[in-house]
């Protein structure tokens, strides 16, 4: 038996086969969770609905997390058909593609600013609301997904890197806001993965290169490898985990100065 039988998971953020949300998605049925999906348009249902058959989901949901009565509608329909939700995973971030190119003080606009935080950042905390009174009896876990660049400058990923930051305090005030109803709230910090998200940012290619060259495993990190991560962090294993954020990025982000040994 998998260490997730009997959970009920929401996961939001599939767009691909290539999408983080897949790998972690994979991970979770393979450890035995029931499987919530959700799509952000009609140009990703077809898609979305054929992952779903390979998880055996029948709860596949359209979710634009910039329209209130959208999230509210897919909280109803699994409080339908599943009267309660155990996990929910939140695998979406969003920045207009000419704010993740070139000087952050030149690019970043009010506008895509905003969009920015509200989607990869408020979004998080909109989904709680509806999670939490179908969590209350039973306690849960939410899981998102940000990026070192939060913390430190990365080259191009300028306003991203102002949302994650904004995701990851949100992660702690969610937990403690949360933790009363044993609600655990974390993240997971991704090293560069090649995807539909990441293809926005300039120069990608240079950031998995470089990751690769010095991260401590010597490699870049794979969806699986963080579907592993995050499927360990929303079980009763993690359950004195909460308002964490836990790097999956093959070390890279304890290192420094690599450019001495060259
Ligand atoms: P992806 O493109 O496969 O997934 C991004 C998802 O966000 C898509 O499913 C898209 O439909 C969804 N999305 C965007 N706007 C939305 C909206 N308004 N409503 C609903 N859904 C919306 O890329 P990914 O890399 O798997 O991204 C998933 C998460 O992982 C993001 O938060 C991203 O910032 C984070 N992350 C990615 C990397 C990386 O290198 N790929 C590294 C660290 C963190």
């Amino acid at each position: 038996m998998g260490f997730l039988a009997g959970k009920k998971v929401l996961i939001v953020g599939i767009a691909s086969k290539l999408s983080i949300a897949t790998g972690i998605a994979d991970a979770m049925h393979r450890e035995g969770a029931e499987i919530a999906l959700t799509y952000q348009n009609d140009k990703l249902k077809k898609r979305v609905e054929g992952f779903g058959e390979k998880w055996s989901s029948d709860l596949i949901l359209p979710l634009d997390v910039a329209d209130d009565s959208q999230v509210a509608a897919v909280f109803e329909s699994i409080k339908e058909k599943w009267g309660s939700i155990d996990i929910v995973v939140h695998s979406v971030g969003y920045a207009p593609a000419h704010e993740l190119d070139g000087d952050y003080v030149d690019a970043t606009t009010r506008e895509g600013f905003a969009m920015a935080h509200d989607i990869s950042a408020y979004s998080f905390v909109a989904l709680a609301k509806y999670a939490r009174p179908l969590m209350r009896e039973t306690g849960g876990a939410l899981l998102t997904l940000t990026y070192l660049g939060a913390d430190r400058v990365v080259p191009n990923y300028n306003v991203m890197g102002l949302a994650k930051a904004s995701l990851e305090a949100n992660v702690k005030y969610m937990a403690s806001s949360l933790g009363a109803d044993n609600i655990r709230v974390n993240a997971i910090s991704a090293g560069p993965i090649r995807t539909l998200a990441a293809s926005g940012v300039k120069n990608f290619r240079k950031m998995l290169s470089e990751t690769a060259k010095q991260a401590p495993l010597k490699r870049n990190v794979t969806i699986e490898e963080v579907g592993n991560a995050a499927a360990f962090m929303c079980s009763d294993l993690a359950s004195g985990i909460s308002g964490e954020i836990l790097y999956v990025d093959a070390g890279f982000n304890t290192t420094a100065m690599h450019s001495f040994e060259e």
